[in-house]
Formats: structure tokens, C-alpha cells, sequence
């Protein structure tokens, strides 16, 4: 069963102590502190090979801070599981986590209310949010008053919006990032955050010097609930019925074309274009596990994003302490579930899914 850390605190406890027990067993690891917000930082480890790396294992988690609490429950689970059993050639690099201040709040966003996978644009952040644009009031962040009056207004507001701009306008809201509102959802603002910058210059180093890279970029809240979904980039050649073949495992996902074009500003397709502009492009497969939460009909779409409005409207509106509570335990529950049968079905596929992945690529034997 996978076992969250407390807080952002205990998780670089957490993390410190892992790190002292590898080096006691006689495994090198090397350690890097990027500063992000005051105290706040990321930590890359380095975990090197024991033959000469022709192969590097990225582990990347947080990029939705709250979302870096499973994230971090999954890295336990490779350093005892799977790290023993990695080829002599293998290298590993964590970074943990990519969005230090969202992990410590128990927010998806950065410090400056930012979407960090809708930050990594490729076009200069020109693309138009149209979806958003109509619906933007909706998303204002608001007082809100008791549960019951919070939940009328929200459902009466929501299907308001349903109705005049249709399920697909929302759905374009939802999935691009927009520029337009500082203090509203999936804010993607106009220039690279830290942990952006961060990372842009990491990414070209993490591709040098070796034939062979595998990238796993850990979230949640996205898809069925008890089927964590392996997102593969639109650049992925292979199909995602031929990788699920591979890596025998049922659910993956490609990115869908139509929509690629309007979503600008992933991680995984800013490492994907890295990769393209080398002079020789090297193996890469790089990919999201997405860790399903409260599903993924159109109703839960619209369950999760009140909590994401609601918890919204307590960061930038002072709300009723109880309304806090509740906002935020909405929020935990839709990124770290509670559930015993869901952290359990979510350790054993991570298992399967990464397993596969690792075999797969020759990262692993066993
Ligand atoms: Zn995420």
C-alpha cells in the first residue's frame, strides 16, 4: 500500500534517510539542492551506475505539487523494489519535487498560482484559451458560504456554463492553460517559472552521454479511478496498444493530435522537442502515470473541478475556517486518496506499469 508523507517536511526527511541508507550500502549517489521559494527547494539525486551509464532512469514528481505526495509514496516503492534489480549500465536521476511550494500548501500550483505543465510553452505562450475567455467569470475566485449554499451556487453556476458555451468549450477551458486570469485555474502566466528554468536546463544534460532514456513523470487526479493511465507524448512513434503490448499493461493513452496542437506548454513534449533537435536524437520514452482519482465520467469531471474552485476561492478570498477544512479535504481526497483500496490498487499498478517499462527498454532483467 503506498504511504504518504505527512507534509512537504517529512518528505525531505523522508527522502534524506533514504539517501544515507543507500550510501551506507556502498551505492553512489550524488545530491543537488535547486532553491525555489525561500526554504522551498527541489532535489535532484543521482544515483550512478556500476558499469559505465549508457542508460538514464528519470524519475520526476510534484510538477502539480500536491499531486507529489504519491508521487513520493511511488519513489519509495523503486528504491526498495526496483532499483536493486536496474541493469549495471542504468543511472537514475529523481528530482523531488518539481513544484516544492504547491507540495508544501497542498496546491497543484506553484507560488505564483501557475500551472507548471502548462508553463513549458513552445510558442512564446500565444496560444488563446477561447473556452476559458467565454467562461471566465465562472472560474473568478469567490466568497462562498457554508457547504450546502457553496454546493447549490457551484452546481447552479457549473451547468449554467454547460449550457450556454456546451461540454466542449468547458472541456478546452479545462485542458489548455490559459494567461488571462492570475488568480483563476490552469493559469499558464506569460514566462518560465523557476522550476521551469530549472528544468529547461536540465533537460538538455539529462539527454547527453547516453544512448537510452526512460522518463516517468508521476500525477494524479486524471482518469478512472482504480486504472492508473500511462499518457504517452504525441510524439511517442509507437502506438498506445502497441506500447501496452510491450510493457503489458492495460491502459495507456496517447496524447490525442487535434487537441496537441492547442495544448502548449507540457513537460513531456518540451523534452520530447529537446530530443528532436539534437543532431542525433537518442532512445527516448517518455510518459505520465496518471493515477485516477474520482473517475473520469463527465460528473466526476465536474466533482473535481469544484474542488478545485473551491480550494481556489480559500487561497485568494478569506473564507470561514470550516469552509477552509472542507475545501481542503476535497482537495486531499481528489490528490491523495484516503481510500486503503485505492493507495493499494495504485502501488500494485505503478508496479506493473514501471515494471513493464523497465523490462521493455532493457533497463531491467528481472
Ligand atoms: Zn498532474
Amino acid at each position: 500500500m503506498l504511504k504518504y508523507p505527512k507534509n512537504y517536511q517529512e518528505s525531505k526527511t523522508e527522502l534524506k534517510a533514504w539517501i544515507q541508507s543507500l550510501k551506507k550500502a556502498g551505492v553512489k549517489v550524488d545530491t543537488k539542492s535547486f532553491p525555489i521559494e525561500g526554504e522551498l527547494v527541489i532535489d535532484k539525486v543521482t544515483i550512478k551506475s556500476k558499469k559505465q551509464t549508457t542508460k538514464r532512469l528519470i524519475l520526476t514528481l510534484g510538477l502539480h505539487g500536491i499531486e507529489g505526495y504519491v508521487g513520493h509514496a511511488c519513489l519509495k516503492v523503486f528504491l526498495n523494489e526496483f532499483l536493486g534489480k536496474l541493469s549495471p549500465e542504468t543511472e537514475t536521476v529523481i528530482y523531488h519535487p518539481l513544484n516544492p511550494y504547491g507540495m508544501s500548501k497542498f496546491r497543484r500550483t506553484n507560488e505564483n498560482n501557475v500551472d507548471l505543465n502548462r508553463n513549458f510553452s513552445q510558442h512564446q505562450f500565444s496560444a488563446e484559451n477561447i473556452g476559458y475567455q467565454k467562461a471566465q467569470s465562472f472560474f473568478e475566485p469567490r466568497k462562498l458560504r457554508g457547504h450546502l449554499l457553496s454546493n447549490l451556487g457551484y452546481y447552479g453556476r457549473v451547468l449554467k456554463v454547460i449550457a450556454k458555451y456546451g461540454v466542449s468549450s468547458m472541456k478546452e477551458a479545462t485542458l489548455m492553460g490559459q494567461k488571462i486570469q492570475k488568480e483563476g485555474l490552469y493559469y499558464s502566466a506569460q514566462e518560465f517559472q523557476k522550476s521551469t528554468q530549472v528544468m529547461i536546463s536540465e533537460i538538455p544534460k539529462l539527454l547527453d552521454g547516453v544512448a537510452d532514456v526512460v522518463w516517468v513523470d508521476l500525477h494524479t487526479g486524471y482518469g478512472p479511478r482504480y486504472q492508473m493511465s500511462v499518457v504517452n507524448s504525441v510524439r511517442e512513434a509507437k502506438t498506445p496498444k502497441e506500447v501496452s503490448e510491450a510493457i503489458q499493461y492495460p491502459l495507456v493513452l496517447g496524447l490525442n493530435k487535434e487537441d496537441f496542437y492547442e495544448i502548449d506548454g507540457d513537460m513531456i513534449e518540451w523534452i520530447y522537442m529537446e530530443n528532436n533537435k539534437r543532431e542525433k536524437p537518442i532512445q527516448l520514452y517518455a510518459t505520465c502515470f496518471e493515477f485516477g482519482t474520482l473517475g473520469d465520467s463527465t460528473l466526476n469531471s465536474i466533482e473535481s473541478l469544484k474542488a478545485m474552485v473551491f480550494e481556489n476561492s480559500d487561497r485568494f478570498h478569506p473564507q470561514s475556517k470550516s469552509f477552509s477544512r472542507y475545501a481542503n479535504r476535497l482537495m486531499r481526497e481528489q490528490y491523495l486518496p484516503s481510500s486503503i483500496k485505492w493507495k493499494e490498487k495504485a502501488e500494485q499498478d505503478f508496479h506493473q506499469a514501471f515494471g513493464g517499462i523497465l523490462r521493455y527498454k532493457g533497463f531491467s532483467n528481472k
